[in-house]
């Protein structure tokens, strides 16, 4: 087959196809954005018996939840020791207990709702291109065991070939609670179970503006869309890295950064247990990273920063190149294999790279995920929509601080991608 420049993972799946209705006059939420975040929150709200609608642009799972890797993923982008020194112990412990609650979370769901998605626990596996980088492993793994008390297995690089048919690393680290799916079939199921719970989602629905608006006396918001008007008492920000001018108060907290896969075709059953003999979620420690795993179907799904700005014709086939020879350096056994498929999507980061939950401005927001979305957006659409609902959740990245770029010099258009890619390369090279 040759290369389609299209995401694998639509093959597998059907979406939901909502009637296209007219909007509501009214609503209780309206939960802007129908991924991971959007649907788990509009379940959530639906099941408590509030009259929900989700705004979405495009379709069900358009955004990056249909578009990743499918890692369900403990831990967080910065290290621990980086989240005590900056966070302090006792909010580190529940960050890290909250990121291992995250794939309970997804598990919880995926049951309830009998999603058909492959989620596995198969865990992960962080694999050191620097001898330093694995070095620092074993700190990890003890201020982890000790702090938080969670097992993380360190592998010295004799050890390895029972994880991955790869020698070019210096050593790995496992956790085995973490997991994987598939995440278009994932998206789609939460869009199913969003709507079975009374939510209603409407696609082709841009958010272009919110006001704040009085109706008979209670506080709301009014809503404009690319489909007309309606109000809101609350309304939930799930626009991750595709936040725009309607929120401008995150889009200039948010920085949009492109990431890429490439999936090669079906291989044969030894080859692919040879490449990850535990069917590991793989990725390395570098900045600019390589993740990687076998979808259900034994592709190898092999993905990367390969260009830093965000999806585009030019910035797609040019990482079907790097992500190929990325991938042929870890894995060269896979030099005959054809890539199939290539796509992109955009990841959201925050200055701090901490994933962020709170209100600005009056409306509530959930993001930041940095690539650890899977998990996390979920739980945070889960916890969002309790706060939204008057309870007090346990969430330990509610309001914590949120910084904009320094000296306020950002308006959400990131100018600043192709220096600060430089700069993780250099820093690779050094570090
Ligand atoms: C290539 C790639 C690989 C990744 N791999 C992994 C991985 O393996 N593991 C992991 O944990 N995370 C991964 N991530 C990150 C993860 O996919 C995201 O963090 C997660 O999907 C975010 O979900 P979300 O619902 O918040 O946002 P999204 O799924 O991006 O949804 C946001 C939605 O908001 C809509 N929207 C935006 N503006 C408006 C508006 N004004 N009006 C209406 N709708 C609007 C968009 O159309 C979009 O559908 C990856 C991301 C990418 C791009």
């Amino acid at each position: 087959m040759a290369l389609q420049e299209k995401n694998y993972w639509l093959t597998t799946t059907d979406f939901p196809k909502p009637q296209s209705r007219p909007l509501p006059d009214r609503v209780d939420v309206a939960v802007i954005g129908a991924g991971f975040t959007g649907l788990s929150a509009a379940r959530a709200l639906a099941k408590r018996r509030a009259k929900v609608a989700v705004l979405e642009s495009e379709t069900i799972g358009w955004g990056a939840s249909s578009r990743n890797g499918g890692m369900v993923l403990t831990g967080m982008k910065l290290g621990v020791n980086q989240l005590i020194s900056k966070y302090g112990r006792e909010l580190t412990r529940r960050m890290y207990a909250a990121s291992i609650e995250t794939i309970d979370c997804v598990e919880r769901i995926v049951g309830e709702e009998a999603i058909d998605c492959d989620f596995s626990r198969c865990g992960h596996l962080e694999v050191a291109c620097k001898q330093k980088h694995f070095d620092d492993y074993a700190r990890q793994a003890e201020v982890i065991a000790r702090e938080f008390n969670h097992q993380l297995r360190v592998l010295q690089r004799g050890e390895l070939s029972s994880e991955i048919g790869s020698t070019i690393y210096y050593g790995g680290m496992v956790d085995e609670v973490s997991a994987g799916l598939n995440p278009a079939r994932y998206v789609a199921g939460l869009g199913r179970a969003a709507t079975k719970a009374g939510a209603e989602i409407f696609e082709h629905t841009r958010v272009e503006g919110l006001q704040r608006e009085s109706r008979q006396g209670e506080a709301g918001w009014k809503i404009v869309t690319s489909r007309g008007e309606l109000w809101a008492r609350e309304v939930f920000v799930a626009t991750s890295g595709y936040t725009g001018n309607a929120t401008p108060a995150l889009q200039k907290k948010i920085i949009p950064i492109g990431s890429f896969i490439i999936t090669t075709q079906t291989l044969p059953e030894a080859l692919a247990h040879e490449l990850s003999p535990r069917n590991r979620m793989i990725y390395d420690s570098k900045n600019y990273l390589y993740y990687y795993r076998l979808t259900p179907d034994r592709r190898m799904l092999f993905g990367g920063r390969a260009a830093f700005f965000p999806e585009n014709d030019r910035t797609i086939r040019r990482s079907a190149e790097i992500l190929r020879r990325g991938m042929i350096e870890v894995y060269p056994q896979l030099r005959d294999a054809k890539i199939e498929y290539v796509w992109g999507g955009t990841l959201d980061f925050a200055f701090d790279m901490m994933p962020h939950a709170g209100q600005i401005d009056g409306v509530y927001y959930a993001l930041g995920y940095a690539g650890h979305g899977v998990a996390m957006a979920t739980y945070q659409g889960q916890k969002m929509a309790q706060l939204i609902a008057g309870d007090k959740p346990e969430n330990p990245f509610l309001g914590i601080p949120f910084p904009g770029a320094p000296l306020g010099l950002y308006n959400g258009k990131p100018w600043f991608l192709p220096f600060a890619g430089m700069w993780y390369k250099i820093l690779d090279r050094v570090s």
